[in-house]
């Protein structure tokens, strides 16, 4: 392979980062690399720690190596090659056809070989990629894309004494061409995918051969053959018969995908006649013939191919040993019945460190966050592809997404155009990044755990199982469903974010861009149509306050809550306080939430739609007071119940640390004032403030209440007089004016506003002065939308998120405050397992 030709003008600064950099030159890195030259995409960069392309086409030269999935699927789409020698080609020949993608889609100037990434931190207020190499070089990238494979890293059991053995040692994966096995005495270690290819071609050549094996395989024919020079001919001159061929190989291969997750039964004939009736072929020996039968469900650990592997037992110099290792020895290997076993050296086939993923690599994400310490339960990624945390960071061939039963070339194929079209999605909406929500991911995480339990790998130990029985490589379906997934049903999940300097530079958050799907898009044009032809008509002057109250109340089934929670009723004193709790086992946390409605109307009621979720998605208890109204109830009472309310909730022996005080509109008013009213009486406040479109200016002077008058389909800047003239608080009470009062001291802040209403320069305003007071506060601007449009958040994803957004805030006050509440989106912990066997 010639030398990487990477031109200087890859190089790339925190100011100028590349468009894209892809870690891994295999199938994967390739095929993603083609594909960005396809779109046009020119400052992108390859790094490969190897000197050559390939992957584990390039490192896995033993003898025998082979795939086992015909090339002519084990091949990309879009590059057939009518020339393979054989059903099933031997490594070279794919090394060679790797190369060949390499320099026909002119990939050589784009990659830097002999690069080990180490490091890969997300700046965030840059929006770009730092990632850091073994010989210290640095580059900067929006888009990080890891091909690094699930079986690129060797895997060595724990053997006592390995140290020790003086004869030669090495692992298939690096199998040492120059050390003579002629005349040798051998011992391999493992009987797995790689071991069945180089036994029978080695078995020749030595003057000894042990296998030392742990269980053995289910083993059926490989329907290899060599093509003839004419039928290469004539797949070259017509390229249908290529296309017939793939798709005939692919139709037969996906049929497998049945009997490991649906027709368990139907294996026992497809796999388990066939293998039996090869076994009694091939071993004449009863007793081996035992020795050779696995004992586990069919399809539960990789099922082989191979014609020879068998038969190579029947040479009396060849030998199996079932007995268990014991140690290594400077001479050999003893085995657990006391047996030595000497050798001349020991080739491990013990496979590869598939369920470790990107390690070593450390990939730090937003706040910090380590890849491994969010894999703590085990490695999972939306599609395998994406994890929450890690934005514009996509993984090719990531967890679940192995196969038993097909080629991974598909599936890394419908993963290249998923981050495509993630890509073209970003650069459409204008954001800087995308992330993938943690709802999505976890509904489907768990999905896929469901269907893996019920599959054929969960009857066994293997090393697509861990110790706790948590499944993190396979993809327990047909391709074709993961393909639908990939390409038309996964942007939705994303979340897209941009910088805030379009709308304050001087406050730190995200501008969040609406989800541009077709269902959320028409549910918000409706919802504008419908919310400017009812509330806003209906709400605010001359219609008196007490009859929009009752409208507001008569409309609130509109806005459902979600299921899974349940909700009470509460007395304090003459409060009335309804207690919102998700039905699985609460967590330790408390919001005291304070709903809107220009301190005039609004209710628990009207405001369930948000409490329940908060409440599902937190994990904590949302406490909701009924509090007094004006004009009825003209200031302080609002005030005076919200901080009863407070003050009840403490006494219940909840501390300040495990308390989120929240709310929306006049309800984030009142956050606020009771924030400042803690502060004058010298308490600790709370965790955290949560504020949903807060008012923040009683008069109601912020340049949005202009400029947005007309398109805010909610509220009008009248009915805000109207309301906070029958409220009343006086001019001088500080705690009302927060942009005016001293706000040093307060707990973090989360901001959410849209960025089409009519108070979104309360909220700029605000974020602006608590950054200035030296609070933590983060200001999201949620684009294309309105007042608390949070309460559709039975309508709107971008509701929903955005309330997850606010349960994560509130589980992150709780953490940093050393209370962690039970998040409702947790999963079991889990073990990593290794050491598995090649597809
Ligand atoms: C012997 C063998 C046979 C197989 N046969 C089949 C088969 O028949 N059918 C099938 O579907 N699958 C098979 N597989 C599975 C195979 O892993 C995939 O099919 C496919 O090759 C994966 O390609 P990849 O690019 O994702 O990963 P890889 O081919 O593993 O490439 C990953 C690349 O990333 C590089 N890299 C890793 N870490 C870093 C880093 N930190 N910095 C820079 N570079 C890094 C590695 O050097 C490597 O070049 C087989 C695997 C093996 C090992």
């Amino acid at each position: 392979m010639p030398e990487s030709t990477a031109p200087q003008n890859l190089c790339s600064s925190p100011c100028a980062p590349l468009e894209a950099l892809i870690i891994g030159a295999g199938f994967g890195g390739l095929g993603m690399a083609i594909a960005l030259r396809k779109a046009g995409v020119s400052r992108f960069l390859l790094l490969e720690k190897g000197q050559d392309v390939g992957g584990v086409w390039r490192d896995n030269t033993y003898p025998g190596a082979a795939c086992d999935v015909p090339s002519h699927l084990y091949s990309f789409s879009f590059e057939p090659n009518p020339r393979w020698s054989r059903v099933f080609a031997p490594q070279a020949e794919i090394h060679d056809y790797l190369q060949h993608c390499a320099r026909t889609y002119d990939l050589l100037q784009h990659i830097h070989f002999g690069s080990e990434v180490r490091h890969a931190r997300f700046d965030e207020t840059g929006h770009y990629w730092q990632v850091i190499c073994n010989d210290g070089q640095e580059h900067f990238t929006r888009l990080l894309i890891s091909a690094v494979g699930q079986l690129s890293r060797p895997a060595l059991p724990k053997l006592p004494g390995m140290d020790t053995f003086r004869g030669k040692v090495f692992h298939s994966a690096h199998w040492d061409h120059h050390y003579p096995l002629a005349d040798k005495r051998v011992a391999v270690i493992g009987t797995g995918a790689s071991a069945i290819q180089f036994v029978p071609q080695i078995a020749d050549q030595v003057a000894a051969l042990k296998v030392f094996q742990r269980s053995p395989a289910y083993i059926m024919p490989k329907a290899d053959r060599a093509y003839s020079e004419q039928e290469k001919q004539r797949l070259a001159r017509q390229p249908w018969r290529l296309k017939l061929l793939r798709a005939a190989h692919y139709l037969h291969f996906e049929s497998r995908a049945l009997g490991f997750t649906r027709l368990k039964g139907l294996t026992q004939w497809v796999v388990g006649i066939p293998f039996r009736q090869l076994l009694e072929a091939s071993v004449p020996d009863p007793e081996l013939r035992r020795q050779m039968t696995p004992d586990y469900p069919i399809g539960c650990k990789r099922i082989l191919l191979s014609n020879d592997y068998l038969k190579t037992f029947a040479r009396p110099h060849v030998e199996l040993l079932t007995q268990g290792i014991a140690r290594i020895t400077e001479h050999g290997i003893e085995t657990l019945d006391g047996q030595q076993h000497p050798v001349d050296a020991i080739i491990y086939g013990t496979g590869f460190a598939a369920t470790e993923f990107l390690a070593p690599m450390h990939i730090s994400g937003r706040n910090g966050l380590e890849l491994n310490q969010a894999w703590q339960a085990g490695a999972s990624a939306y599609l395998g592809l994406s994890v929450p945390g890690f934005p514009n960071f996509f993984m090719l061939y990531g967890p679940n997404t192995n196969l038993g039963h097909n080629s991974i070339i598909h599936m890394l194929e419908s993963q290249i155009s998923h981050v495509l079209k993630a890509r073209q999605a970003l650069l459409a909406s204008g954001a800087q990044t995308l992330e993938v929500e943690e709802a999505p991911h976890q509904r489907l995480q768990q999905q896929i755990q469901r269907r893996l339990a019920d599959s054929v790998w969960s009857g066994c130990t293997s090393w697509y199982v861990d110790a706790r029985g948590h499944n993190s490589t396979n993809w327990p379906g047909f391709t074709w469903t993961y393909r639908w997934l990939t390409r038309y049903a996964g942007l939705a999940a994303y979340r897209f974010a941009g910088s805030l300097e379009r709308h304050s530079a001087a406050a730190d958050g995200l501008r969040v861009a609406s989800p541009r799907d077709w269902l959320e898009r028409g549910s918000a044009a409706w919802l504008r149509l419908f919310l400017r032809a009812s509330f806003r008509a209906l709400i605010g002057p001359p219609r008196e306050l007490v009859r929009q109250r009752q409208l507001v109340n008569a409309l609130a089934w509109l806005m459902p809550g979600c299921a899974g929670v349940r909700r009470r009723w509460h007395w304090l004193g003459s409060l009335p306080v309804q207690k919102v709790e998700a039905a699985a086992t609460p967590g330790k946390g408390v919001i005291l939430y304070l709903h809107g409605g220009a301190f005039c109307l609004g209710s628990p009621h009207s405001h369930f739609s948000v409490t329940s979720r908060l409440a599902r998605d937190s994990g904590c208890s949302v406490w909701v007071p009924d509090y007094r109204l004006a004009p009825e109830h003209p200031y302080p009472a609002a005030l005076e119940d919200c901080l009863a309310c407070y003050d009840a909730i403490r006494a219940q022996g909840c501390p300040a640390e495990q308390l989120l005080i929240a709310g929306d509109s006049a309800g984030g008013a009142l956050v606020l004032a009771l924030a400042l009213a803690l502060k004058q009486r010298g308490e600790a406040i709370a965790a955290g403030l949560i504020l949903l479109s807060p008012v923040t200016d009683p008069d109601l002077r912020g340049a949005s209440l202009q400029s947005r008058q007309t398109v805010d389909p909610m509220i009008r800047r009248d009915w805000l007089e109207q309301a906070l003239k029958a409220y009343a608080a006086p001019a001088p009470t500080l705690t009302h004016r927060p942009l005016e009062a001293d706000l040093r001291g307060l707990p973090p802040m989360l901001i959410q506003v849209g960025d089409q209403e009519l108070l979104l320069s309360d909220s700029v305003r605000l974020a602006e002065r608590a950054r200035q007071a030296g609070v933590s506060c983060r200001l999201e601007i949620f684009e294309e939308r309105w007042h608390v449009f949070q309460l559709q958040a039975f309508y709107l994803r971008s509701a929903r998120n955005a309330l997850l957004a606010v349960a994560r805030f509130s589980r992150q006050c709780l953490e940093a405050s050393g209370e962690p509440a039970a998040a409702a989106d947790s999963t079991p912990a889990t073990q990593p397992a290794t050491d598995p066997q090649p597809s």
